[in-house]
C-alpha cells in the first residue's frame, strides 16, 4: 500500500511560511506584495480558479486585484491594461487566466506581461531561463510538484523519472526541474510508441494528459513515486486523475490523490512567486 501525499497538508505548511514572509515584507516596505489575476469572460472553471486565488491572497495578506473584462475585449484592450499594470508599482504580478477567447492571441498577451511581473513563468525569457537553470520564477504546477517530493523527501538524484504530456506549462518544465535535481528523464507523449513499458521502468511517473484514469497497475513499476497532475471531470460531475487511483495505489509507495493532492501546491506557488517578485522589485528599486 502507498503512503497518500496530502497536497493540503503540505499547501498549508508552505502557505503558514508565506504568511510570516508576507508580513515581515510588510513591515520592511510598509506595503503587501499585489497580485493582479486578469479574466476575460466567463468560462465557469476559470471563474472558480481565479476566486481561489483571491481567496488564498487575502489568506496570507497578499492584496489582490481581480480585473474581469468581457469576452468582446478587443486584443489592443487587453494588452493596453497589462502594460498599464507592468508600470504600476503596487503591482508585483500579473497573471491572465487561460484559456482567452479565440480572437485574442494568448501568445501575444504572455509576451506582453512584463518578464519580472510573469509569476505564472510562461513569458519566453523566463521559459529560456528555466532551460539554463538561472531562473526567477517557475511555473506553477511543476514547483509544486517538486515542493511535495521535497517534503516526502523523494530523492531524484539518479532515479529513473517518466513524465507522461509534454505541455508547455507542465510536462515540459517538469522535465527540466527533474534533470535539474539530476535524474535521468524520459517525456511522453501521444505519439511515443511501448509508452506502457517505459512507464514501467520508472522510479517517479509523474502524469499530465488530461485523461481521466489513463494510467493503469500494469503500467506501474512496484515501489514507484506515482504523481498525478491530471484533473477530469467525469460525467457524474466527479474529478479523477490521469491515474487509476484504485488500482495503482496497491503498487506504488507514494501516491497523490486527485482531488488533494498536486492541485492545491498550484496556487501555493503562485503566491510563492509573487512574494518573491515583490522582493525583487523592492531590492532594484
Ligand atoms: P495539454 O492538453 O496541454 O497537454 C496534454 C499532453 O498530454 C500533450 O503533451 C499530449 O501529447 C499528451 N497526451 C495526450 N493524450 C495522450 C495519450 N493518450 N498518451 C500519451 N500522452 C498523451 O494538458 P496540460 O495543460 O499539460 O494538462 C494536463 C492535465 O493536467 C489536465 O488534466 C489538466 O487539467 C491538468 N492540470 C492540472 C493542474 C493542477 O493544478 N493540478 C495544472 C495544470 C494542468
Amino acid at each position: 500500500m502507498a503512503e497518500i501525499v496530502s497536497g493540503k497538508v503540505v499547501s498549508a505548511k508552505v502557505r503558514e511560511k508565506i504568511k510570516g514572509d508576507v508580513a515581515s515584507f510588510y513591515k520592511k516596505h510598509g506595503r503587501a506584495p499585489g497580485l493582479a489575476v486578469i479574466m476575460v469572460g466567463n468560462n465557469p472553471a476559470s471563474a472558480v480558479y481565479v476566486r481561489n486565488k483571491h481567496k488564498a491572497c487575502l489568506e496570507v495578506g497578499i492584496t489582490s486585484y481581480e480585473i474581469t473584462f468581457d469576452e468582446n475585449i478587443s486584443e489592443e484592450e487587453l494588452l493596453a491594461k497589462i502594460r498599464e499594470l507592468n508600470a504600476d508599482s503596487s503591482v508585483d504580478g500579473i497573471l491572465v487566466q487561460l484559456p482567452l477567447p479565440k480572437h485574442i492571441s494568448e501568445e501575444r498577451v504572455i509576451e506582453t506581461i512584463s518578464s519580472v511581473k510573469d509569476v505564472d513563468a510562461f513569458h519566453p525569457e523566463n521559459v529560456g531561463k528555466i532551460m539554463i537553470g538561472n531562473y526567477t520564477f517557475l511555473p506553477c504546477t511543476p514547483a509544486g510538484v517538486i515542493e511535495l517530493l521535497e517534503h516526502y523527501n523523494v530523492q531524484v538524484e539518479g532515479k529513473k523519472c517518466v513524465i507522461i504530456g509534454r505541455s508547455n506549462i507542465v510536462g515540459k518544465p517538469m522535465a527540466h526541474l527533474l534533470l535539474e535535481r539530476n535524474g535521468t528523464v524520459t517525456v511522453c507523449h501521444s505519439r511515443t510508441r511501448e509508452l506502457r513499458e517505459i512507464a514501467k521502468e520508472a522510479d517517479i511517473l509523474v502524469v499530465a494528459i488530461g485523461r481521466a484514469n489513463f494510467v493503469t497497475a500494469d503500467m506501474v513499476k512496484p515501489g514507484a513515486v506515482v504523481i498525478d497532475v491530471g484533473i477530469n471531470r467525469l460525467s457524474d460531475g466527479k474529478l479523477a486523475g490521469d491515474v487509476d487511483f484504485s488500482s495503482v495505489e496497491p503498487v506504488a509507495s507514494l501516491i497523490t490523490p486527485v482531488p488533494g493532492g498536486v492541485g492545491p501546491m498550484t496556487i501555493t506557488m503562485l503566491l510563492k512567486n509573487t512574494l518573491s517578485a515583490a522582493k525583487m522589485h523592492e531590492n532594484n528599486r
